[in-house]
């Protein structure tokens, strides 16, 4: 099959189209004919290699996956070979008491699609049986591919995590950005007032379309002297951070009391420092979340294909582009999701 394949870490260009072999699946696998996979901050993170994780190599990137079942395992019982089908991205071992008890992002063998294993950058992909979701038959390929992994990830840290209540107010940091787009529409679902913070007004122009009731240009203004002047002084319930160094201060300074921070990235950087004595006396919570749950992803599917949550797709490169791909997402100038198409 041909696949994107890269045999060292480095920038785009170590991405290069190759034929690769087509994978072999187990009694509990399928195996899905790529139609569409997108792009995750993610994968650019396993492309430039991350201190500490041997990534194997060769290695085939991608999280987020459409298609059609092309195979399927002797166990396998719940779909068959022609169906469309989107993947979760999350792979565990389905057994510990992680998983069991439906929080499989808290799994000790948790990877994704794309990460420790091969992923979507390919003509084929194989996953297990409990990775299907349903197709929401409203979406093209590529907008299905668009939503799990962001989309789990925001609904896990909205919902999950920092527990948002309706009328209470959320501060979305990179709007632009898939999560961000994904955090935006959840947060107007669930009744909350969305401020949301972008790098340009032609992304805040695209934030608000999606819902958003207030917006921040974060290049113009003050992030914490807007969000006082929005909430009368009063601070966010909620703030929803995946920037790290480049806004972690002022994402602490918006708190009301009582807030909550929830965190699920550092594109800018790791390094943060907090006031004690402000997180004592403000009562504030910081939280972390990774991904999310594949139970989160079958409620988020069915909101999908009712049309309350929708993909927000950017850009779409054939699959042989996917360096340019790569190198477009980098330059953080996308609203939504860059997407390939196979
Ligand atoms: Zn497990």
């Amino acid at each position: 099959m041909k696949a994107i394949v890269f045999n060292a870490h480095g920038g785009p260009e170590v991405l290069k189209l190759s034929d690769a072999s087509e994978p072999v699946i187990r009694q509990n696998e399928i195996l899905v004919r790529v139609k569409a996979c997108a792009l995750n901050h993610l994968d650019l993170w396993v492309r430039r290699g991350i201190p500490g994780v041997p990534i194997p190599l060769p290695h085939i990137p991608g999280s987020d996956v459409s298609g059609e079942i092309a195979q399927i395992g002797a166990d396998v019982t719940t779909v068959r070979v022609g169906q469309k089908v989107v993947l979760a991205p999350g792979v565990t071992c389905g057994k510990c008491a992680a998983c069991v008890s439906g929080q499989d992002n808290r799994c000790r063998q948790f990877t994704n699609l794309g990460y420790m294993i091969d992923g979507g950058y390919a003509e084929f992909v194989r996953a297990p049986e409990v990775n299907c979701l349903l197709y929401p038959e409203n979406l093209s390929f590529e907008e299905a591919a668009s939503i799990p992994l962001v989309f789990q990830t925001a609904w896990h840290m909205l919902v999950a995590r920092a527990e948002l209540q309706p009328c209470e107010d959320v501060l979305i940091l990179g709007a632009g950005s898939g999560v961000g787009s994904a955090a935006i529409q959840i947060a107007r679902f669930f009744g909350a007032r969305v401020i949301a913070i972008a790098s340009s007004d032609e992304k805040l122009e695209k934030a608000k379309e999606l819902g958003a009731d207030h917006l921040i240009n974060h290049k113009t203004q003050k992030i914490r002297e807007e969000v006082r002047r929005i909430t009368n002084k009063r601070g966010v319930d909620v703030v929803f951070e995946h920037v790290g160094t480049a806004t972690w201060d002022e994402s602490l300074a918006s708190l009301a009391a009582g807030g909550r921070l929830v965190t699920c990235g550092a594109t800018t950087g790791y390094d943060a420092k907090v006031d004690l004595r402000f997180l004592f006396s403000r009562q504030l919570s910081l939280l972390g979340s990774y991904m999310g749950a594949k139970s989160e992803l079958h409620t988020v599917m069915k909101l999908v294909a009712a049309g309350k949550l929708k993909p927000v797709v950017d850009r779409i490169f054939p699959l042989a582009q996917a360096a340019a791909a790569h190198a477009y997402l980098e330059s953080s100038s996308q609203f939504g999701k860059v997407v390939l198409k196979v």
